[in-house]
């Protein structure tokens, strides 16, 4: 997976959320229908790249399958806020003419992502946030779902008890472990010209404040991409917002000329986590190489290249 050769191969990295995952909270149930939805994600953007898509097609695809899997905190299965009602943030990354689209705090919106894809192609604005982005979406003829298709029993307790506790929970730190649920989603993609892209989805995290606004939909926080390397972050996100995690790689790399491994190490496993910011990210370069560092205990991940089979994983390896 490890290779430093500057010919371009395409390559595809996927993230389904980073956090306290460790094998002994997992039913062997649940770790497959984790590797499955993750596994199926891969292969509807891998499709797109094969054919000769476009990098900016192959992660909205593939951030689209994970927004429609319940599973994961994006989308269908985001997650509730304080006032029991669902605020999503997306965003999206072309890294060859830096063009970008990102809404916040979207409510009914079923695949947020595409809408950000929206954004980016109109060009006028880069962020549209709250009623201003759903009317943009109406205007857009963006697929509306109603709250039924957000509602999932688990999440709803998931609030009512981070409501107790008078807490703001990350997705990846609540429940019991016997019922975690974990997930941001995020794509990051090299296609066959070495275009670069990078896509971001979320709920953010249960018991939120509404209007409270994570690193995903802000460029260079959540979501970054250049010609340099495209980034997708997931963690608690008021840290990466501090760090300015996803540009901290591509600044890594441009500026200090290190290889995508020692940048991507250097932000989550040194700048993070000396800041106490739990979490990881995907990234990829033109030359197609993959890292997919965390300093949590897991992160669903998964990622496939010309050079390297599809792999799927879900825990800390020692
Ligand atoms: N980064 C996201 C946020 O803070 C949460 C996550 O990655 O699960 O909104």
């Amino acid at each position: 997976m490890t290779s430093h050769s500057t010919a371009t191969n395409m390559a595809l990295a996927i993230h389904g959320g980073a956090g306290t995952i460790r094998p002994q909270d997992m039913t062997a149930e649940a770790e497959a229908a984790y590797t499955g939805g993750l596994r199926h994600a891969l292969e509807t953007g891998w499709h797109v790249l094969r054919s000769g898509g476009a990098a900016v097609d192959a992660v909205e695809q593939t951030v689209r399958a994970l927004e429609d899997n319940p599973l994961f905190n994006a989308g269908r299965g985001a997650v509730f806020t304080s006032q029991a009602t669902h605020e999503m943030d997306a965003a999206i990354m072309s890294g060859k003419d830096l063009r970008a689209g990102c809404v916040a705090a979207v409510g009914g919106i079923k695949n947020p992502i595409t809408l950000a894809r929206r954004v980016m192609d109109d060009g006028t604005h880069v962020l549209l946030c709250g009623a201003g982005a759903e009317e943009f979406a109406r205007e857009s003829g963006i697929e509306f779902a109603p709250p039924e298709y957000f509602y999932d029993d688990f999440r709803h307790r998931q609030l009512l008890d981070a409501r107790r506790d008078d807490a703001v929970r990350l997705d990846h730190a609540s429940g019991t472990a016997a019922d975690k649920k974990f997930g941001t989603v995020g794509a990051v993609a090299c296609d066959r010209g070495g275009n670069l892209a990078a896509a971001t989805s979320t709920g953010g995290m249960t018991n939120k404040r509404f209007g409270r606004i994570g690193d995903t939909p802000l460029i260079g926080a959540g979501t970054y991409a250049n010609e340099t390397c495209a980034v997708s972050c997931t963690g608690h996100g008021e840290f990466f917002i501090r760090a300015v995690a996803a540009y901290d790689v591509a600044c890594l790399m441009k500026y200090r000329g290190l290889d995508l491994h020692e940048a991507c190490e250097q932000t989550v496993n040194q700048t993070l986590r000396e800041m106490g910011g739990e979490g990881g990210l995907i990234a990829v370069d033109r030359a197609g190489n993959i890292a997919l560092p965390f300093n949590s205990e897991g992160m669903y991940r998964a990622s496939v290249s010309e050079k390297q089979e599809a792999v799927v994983k879900i825990y800390r390896e020692s």
